[in-house]
């Protein structure tokens, strides 16, 4: 671990050059493998990001393993969060966000004002936003703190997922998760064969991850997809052709995220912020908050757990705040 953490200065290029791995092995495994795992080339990603996935597809049963969701994400992975916590009497409020985060004199939290000018009060209060939100919300008072300052360097990669519907079945599909090393695509699927939801048996539907997306985030939907469908014709010579003369695209959507997960450059590692921060009860959860599994829907899972348990090892100092709050209350 000490030596994979100690890789963090090198990106991958850099990595594999100095072993002497020949140019020919990171064209043809760590382009994919790199654009999978953080949307960016090796030239640009650090080669902990990549030794991190390795040791953990190594060192874990199911580390390598792949799996679709049967439906979409707001109905089969959003909702049963809802109902599991609504169940322990939660309550989610959607539509929501976080606008300010307001401080007391002594720099604790006081409460959340939220857009729609509701204001939260808590025992504990928990940020789970992308960090680039998080800076945004930040308090002016907090921003010279080194654990909060070093959120700098963790800033948002642009990505593009485009959705293609085609009129007929791709036969060069499988059901599972594809990976390219074309310059403009990333992993992709035909989630006609892959998603119970999206199922049919005469049209397939692919969903593909558009990397690295910088130079195409401001470009418009029907340049993103003319392009796509000249890469495509590269994949799947016979049954894909840039002109369409092959199978026909029925429909398409284009969703553009200009700041997704955080972009893993070199000598980010140490800029990770633990959950617990040094402000006395305010805690981070997200996948870009340390934790051992890279900028993933894992990770943030994990991050959230570290997240909780921190808040219940804090259980006393909590209950201590919470007689400050209202003692003060009374005195004022
Ligand atoms: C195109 C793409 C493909 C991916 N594919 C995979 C994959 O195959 N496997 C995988 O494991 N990971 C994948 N990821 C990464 C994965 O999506 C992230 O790692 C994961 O979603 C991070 O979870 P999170 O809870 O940290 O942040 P998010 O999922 O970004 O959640 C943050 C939440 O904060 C909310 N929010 C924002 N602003 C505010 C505010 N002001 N107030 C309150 N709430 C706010 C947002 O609405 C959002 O719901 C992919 C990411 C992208 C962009």
């Amino acid at each position: 671990q000490a030596y994979v953490e100690a890789q963090d200065g090198l990106s991958v290029k850099e990595w594999m050059k100095k072993q002497g791995v020949p140019d020919r092995v990171t064209n043809e495994v760590f382009i994919a493998m790199s654009k999978a795992l953080n949307f960016i080339n090796p030239d640009e990603l650090s080669m902990q990001c990549i030794l991190i996935a390795l040791n953990r597809f190594l060192q874990e049963k199911n580390g390598s393993k792949m799996a679709f969701l049967d439906g979409n994400p707001p109905e089969r992975l959003c909702m049963p969060i809802v109902n599991h916590i609504e169940s322990l009497g939660g309550e989610v409020r959607l539509n929501s966000r976080i606008k300010k985060i307001e401080l007391n004199d002594d720099g604790t939290v006081k409460s959340f004002l939220l857009t729609d000018d509701n204001t939260i009060e808590g025992d504990a209060y928990v940020i789970a936003t992308p960090v680039d939100i998080l800076k945004l919300l930040l308090p002016e008072d907090w921003r010279e703190i080194s654990y909060f300052k070093k959120l700098e360097k963790l800033v948002g990669v642009p990505v593009i997922n485009v959705h293609i519907w085609f009129d007929r079945k791709l036969k060069n599909t499988y059901d599972h998760l594809l990976f390219s090393r074309s310059p403009l695509l990333s992993v992709y699927a035909d989630m006609s064969v892959t998603c119970k939801e999206y199922y049919n048996p005469n049209q397939s539907m692919l969903e593909l991850v558009f990397a690295p997306a910088e130079e195409w985030i401001a470009r418009s939907d029907s340049e993103i997809i003319d392009v796509t469908m000249k890469e495509l014709a590269k994949l799947f010579p016979d049954e894909i052709s840039a002109d369409q003369s092959k199978a026909k695209v029925v429909k398409y959507h284009v969703v553009k995220t200009p700041r997704s997960v955080y972009k893993t450059v070199p000598n980010c590692e140490p800029c990770r912020p633990l959950q617990r921060s040094p402000i006395e009860g305010f805690y981070l959860a997200g996948d870009y908050t340390k934790q051992k599994y890279l900028a993933s829907m894992e990770g943030a899972v994990l991050s959230g757990k570290l997240c909780a348990q921190s808040i219940v090892q804090d259980y006393e100092l909590l209950c201590t705040l919470g007689q400050r709050k209202l003692t003060g209350a009374r005195v004022h």
